[in-house]
């Protein structure tokens, strides 16, 4: 069969600015199809045209909810022609009824036992409308179901086939190590979606894939420094030793970015990972901080992954500190703030953008999305606060879809615009850009916190001249 696999995007988005990521999601999606099926990649985001009238068999498309518009305008076009069209991806886990009504079938879960499964089959003649995998209840699904209630193991993957995109226009590689986060934070669904239980790839397929790539890429772990409420396991920590040991040592050294949090300062296997990582080239972490508030922490339940006991014992000079030290080893902090938790008013936008400036992070500030599949989405929507009739395109960055006890829309999208500006300042980047030099001088590196700043810098002066303010049309 000939297969096409769609990752949707638009010009609004900010991927080619800010240093694109060779997809993830449609690279292994393409590796798990059997070898006799002719397969083929299109990412919209590096701008990738959809050939409607292609002899495709099967599109497969990845529907993620700020793009959950384009990806069912795209399906529908292929169902009108007489294709097979399957969706996957976050979206569809919250809302598998809806995808259904743009799709042969559904898959909700992770793809590896599912993708398989559904081009066996289609020769059969054998489609359920729904696969899904992992521990969901299925039984009000309406129509036939394929249910692997067993999440996969994540033993012998094959390789992302990186060679069906032009990697040459991609700034970093990507891969993952582990699945699973044990934190449940109120605003994120990756906790439901892939569990809260840590699965891990072998770390020597992990290395000989690695060996295999380009000289930088981004590794797609919840958390590379390991996750706070395992940290006490030993072979837990183990693991990240371990690997980052071996990747010290493969030549040529690759620089890698990562997202994770500050914990693993504050433990002493922690801190031999993070010398590692850095040894193994960590060169920038994108960092969950979500809040500066002892509040905000409570309801994000950020506090977790962050290592405290409780929200109340955070400590915001503490969280200085643990940057300062993770920074001290090379590594750029990107902090990444979520504001419109219930008490935050509008200082808060300016106090987070200052605490940044006082610790040197790269600041990547938002105004809350309750993104559906998560705890805050299903507790805003039974309280009647996200503004009805939303279209999905607004589910995202620059965009106000809650109502705030303090704030109006108005005001939230007027800060948001105001800090992302004044944050990414030339001022600041060149400030931000030496720091990163004096940390790990390296040419190198502080060539990549330049450009990646000035990408972010061009792409929210688009995005906030591209989105309408609320309340102006
Ligand atoms: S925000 Fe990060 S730490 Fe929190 S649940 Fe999501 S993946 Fe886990």
């Amino acid at each position: 069969m000939k297969i096409t696999i769609i990752f949707p995007g638009r010009s609004l988005e900010t991927a080619r600015s800010t240093g694109a990521v060779m997809p993830l999601a449609p690279c292994l999606l393409a590796a798990l199809t059997p070898k006799e099926h002719n397969v083929s990649l299109v990412d919209m985001f590096m701008g990738d045209r959809v050939n409607y009238e292609s002899d495709v068999d099967v599109v497969a498309i990845t529907v993620r909810t700020p793009l959950a518009t384009i990806a069912y305008g795209i399906a529908d076009q292929f169902l009108r022609r007489g294709k097979k069209v399957f969706l996957g991806g976050p979206h569809t886990f919250a809302f598998p009824e809806e995808a259904k009504q743009h799709a042969t079938a559904v898959a909700i879960g992770e793809g590896e036992d599912l993708w398989p499964q559904i081009l066996k089959d289609i020769p059969n003649n054998d489609l359920k409308q729904f696969y899904v995998c992992g521990p969901f209840p299925v039984q009000n699904l309406p129509g036939t179901v394929h249910h692997a209630k067993q999440r996969p193991g994540l033993e012998k993957l094959p390789f992302m086939r990186r060679d069906l995109l032009p990697r040459g226009r991609y700034m970093m590689d990507s891969i993952f190590t582990t699945r699973g986060c044990p934190n449940h934070c109120r605003f994120c669904p990756v906790t439901d979606i892939f569990g809260g239980k840590i699965r891990h790839r072998p770390i020597d397929e992990v290395v000989a894939e690695v060996s295999t790539l380009g000289p930088r890429y981004y590794n797609f772990d919840d958390s590379v420094f390991g996750h706070p409420q395992i940290v006490d396991r030993p072979e837990e920590n183990q693991y990240y030793l371990d690997l980052y040991r071996e990747l010290a040592e493969l030549r040529p050294q690759r620089r890698w970015s990562g997202a994770g949090g500050l914990s693993a300062v504050d433990y002493k296997d922690g801190r031999r990972i993070l010398e590692l990582a850095a040894e193994s080239g960590l060169s920038s972490i994108a960092a969950g901080l979500e809040s500066i508030s002892p509040q905000g922490q409570t309801q994000s339940g950020a506090w977790r992954k962050l290592h405290y006991t409780s929200a109340n014992a955070f400590d915001v000079q503490k969280m200085k500190e643990n940057v300062r030290t993770i920074q001290k080893l090379g590594i750029e902090v990107r902090g990444f703030f979520v504001i419109g938790w219930d008490e935050d008013t509008p200082e808060t936008y300016r106090k987070t953008l200052d605490f940044c400036d006082e610790c040197g992070i790269t600041p990547f500030i938002f105004t809350l999305t309750p993104m559906p599949g998560s705890q805050i989405y299903r507790e805003y929507l039974d309280q009647g606060r996200i503004f009805p009739g939303r279209p999905w395109d607004e589910y995202g960055t620059g965009h106000v879809i809650y109502r705030h006890p303090i704030m109006s829309a108005e005001e939230m999208f007027d800060l948001d615009a105001e800090v992302m500006t004044e944050g990414y300042s030339m001022g600041r980047i060149l400030k931000r850009t030496v720091q990163a030099f004096r940390h790990r001088p390296s040419l190198d590196v502080a060539k990549d916190s330049f450009f990646t700043q000035l990408g972010v810098r061009k792409a929210y002066r688009q995005l906030y001249e591209q989105i309408p303010r609320p309340g102006s049309a």
